[in-house]
């Protein structure tokens, strides 16, 4: 196919290629998926601003019912001090007996709600103390989240950058090589990230097709330039090795 000092200029081009390949994929690969992440780590930061709303709602019903309760507590006061005077001029025996019983049952149900009363503040400061641990911690959390998308947009747009340089020098380079290579290049490149693919003992890197013997010695030599049988790329030996300083 090529031979002699051309095969061997061909296949360094070809390594450069393939790096460049390599590397549009990756930063493909970060501008892609990008949205997708950030849109996750922002469904996580909402969580827990969720999470100490949904802390904050319960310490406000724990404190609400002591509240209802502490309303309750005067209605009975004031039925008790009614009841008080009453009984301090009743003539009627079975009237003051009545009246009687019925201060004994008022003090009864005092009681039993000054206990709820006591209960219901302390499971609010229980609820309370909660929520400032909940707070706390997902304030941290929140704020490494926001760190991580900061981190994903600087990320992204380095991506961005490489993707737009690593595409004018790889047009420069295929336009350098042989039109046949680059436009078999171009027509692989449809349906691979790298349409040039490393040897592997004595195969293709990419597939798995095994070459014939003579062929992947020559490869491995750089003497040849074999078309996978299997996926149809080129094979090259000790391809180019990861570039980029932004990855
Ligand atoms: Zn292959």
């Amino acid at each position: 196919m090529f031979g002699g000092v051309f095969v061997t200029e061909l296949l360094r081009a070809l390594r450069q290629v393939a790096a460049l390949y390599d590397e549009l994929a990756r930063a493909r690969r970060v501008t892609t998926t990008t949205p997708g992440r950030d849109e996750h780590l922002a469904a996580l930061a909402a969580e827990h601003v969720a999470d100490v709303a949904d802390e904050a709602d319960l310490v406000a019903v724990r404190r609400r019912e002591a509240r209802r309760l502490e309303g309750e507590l005067r209605d009975l006061e004031a039925r008790l001090q009614e009841r008080r005077a009453r009984k301090a001029v009743v003539q009627d025996l079975h009237a003051a007996q009545a009246l009687t019983h019925e201060l004994a049952h008022l003090q009864a149900q005092r009681d039993d709600l000054e206990t709820q009363i006591f209960k219901a503040w302390d499971d609010a400061e229980a609820e309370s103390a909660r929520l400032a641990a909940v707070e706390e911690a997902s304030g941290e959390t929140v704020a490494r989240i926001a760190d991580q998308r900061e981190d994903l947009a600087v990320h992204e747009r380095q991506a961005a950058a490489a993707l737009a340089e690593v595409e004018t020098e790889l047009q420069t380079a295929l336009a350098a090589l042989p039109i046949r290579v680059t436009s078999k290049l171009s027509r692989l490149s449809a349906r691979y990230d790298n349409p040039v693919s490393g040897l592997a003992a004595g195969g293709c890197d990419a597939c798995g097709q095994m070459l014939p013997q003579q062929q992947a010695i020559d490869a491995d030599h750089d003497r040849a330039l074999p078309v996978c049988t299997g996926c149809g790329r080129f094979i090259v030996a000790r391809r180019g090795t990861r570039r980029g300083e932004w990855m």
